[in-house]
C-alpha cells in the first residue's frame, strides 16, 4: 500500500522513487526517497520484498563498486548505494551522523520499496566482516538470493581511482583506503574480484555472466 498524506492511496505509477535533489555531486546514482508525483510529499509504503536476487558489491572507495553498480542499474538492476543511503537517513531523520543500525534499517526499507518495481537489486556499500551476518539476515528474511562480491583492485589502483572521484574530504584517500583495505578480509561467503586491470564495464560483464550462468545461486 502506498499512501500520500495529501492525495491518499496511490499506485506505484503515481510515485517517483529516486531523489535527484538529494544526490551528491559527482554521483550518478540517486538516494531512494519516494514522493508523490502529484504533490511532491513523501509517501508511506507498506510493502515487503519477497523473492529475487541481490548482488552486494563491497570494497573501499576507489574499488569501483559504485561505477559497476551504475552500469548494472543501466541494465535494469534496482540500485541502492551506501553513500546515497546515508543521504536519505540524514534527510529523513534530520541527523548529521548515521550509525550502522540506521543504515542497515534503511537499506532493508529501500529493498522493500524498490521491490514494487522489480526483483533484481544491486547494493554498493562498504560491508565490514562483522556486519556480514546482518546483511544476510536482511536478504534471507526477504527470500532474496544473494551474492557478496568484494572488488579488490591493487591498493595503488584504488588510490588513483579515488583521486578522480572524490569520496572523503576529511582524510586523504591513502589513509582512508588503507584503513578499509586492511579491514575488508573475509573467511568465506564472499567472492573476491581483483579488478585492477578491468574497466567498470568489464567487471559488470563478468558479474552478469556469473549471474546468468548460475541464476539459482547468485
Ligand atoms: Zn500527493
Amino acid at each position: 500500500m502506498i499512501i500520500c498524506p495529501n492525495c491518499g492511496v496511490l499506485t506505484k505509477n503515481d510515485i517517483s522513487v529516486y531523489s535527484e535533489e538529494l544526490r551528491k555531486q559527482n554521483f550518478l546514482m540517486s538516494p531512494v526517497l519516494p514522493v508523490c508525483i502529484r504533490c511532491g510529499r513523501e509517501v508511506q509504503i507498506t510493502h515487503t520484498c519477497n523473492g529475487g536476487h541481490i548482488i552486494a558489491l563491497n570494497g573501499t572507495c576507489g574499488s569501483g563498486k559504485s561505477a559497476v553498480a551504475e552500469i548494472l542499474a543501466g541494465k535494469g538492476f534496482l540500485a541502492i548505494d551506501g553513500d546515497c543511503v546515508i543521504q536519505t537517513v540524514k534527510h529523513r531523520k534530520k541527523v548529521k551522523q548515521v550509525g550502522f543500525n540506521e543504515m542497515a534499517d534503511e537499506i532493508a526499507r529501500e529493498i522493500d520499496i524498490l521491490s514494487l518495481f522489480g526483483n533484481r537489486f544491486v547494493l554498493s556499500t562498504v560491508i565490514l566482516p562483522e556486519d556480514l551476518s546482518r546483511y544476510k539476515e536482511i536478504f534471507e528474511s526477504r527470500n532474496l538470493k544473494y551474492r557478496f562480491i568484494l572488488l579488490k583492485p591493487e591498493y595503488r589502483t584504488a588510490v588513483e581511482r579515488c583521486r578522480s572521484r572524490t569520496c572523503h574530504t576529511s582524510v586523504t584517500p591513502e589513509y582512508w583506503i588503507k584503513h578499509f583495505y586492511e579491514l575488508l578480509r573475509f573467511d568465506g561467503g564472499v567472492i573476491v574480484a581483483d579488478n585492477t586491470n578491468q574497466t567498470p564495464e568489464e567487471t559488470a560483464a563478468y558479474i552478469l555472466r556469473a549471474f546468468n550462468k548460475n541464476d539459482e545461486n547468485i
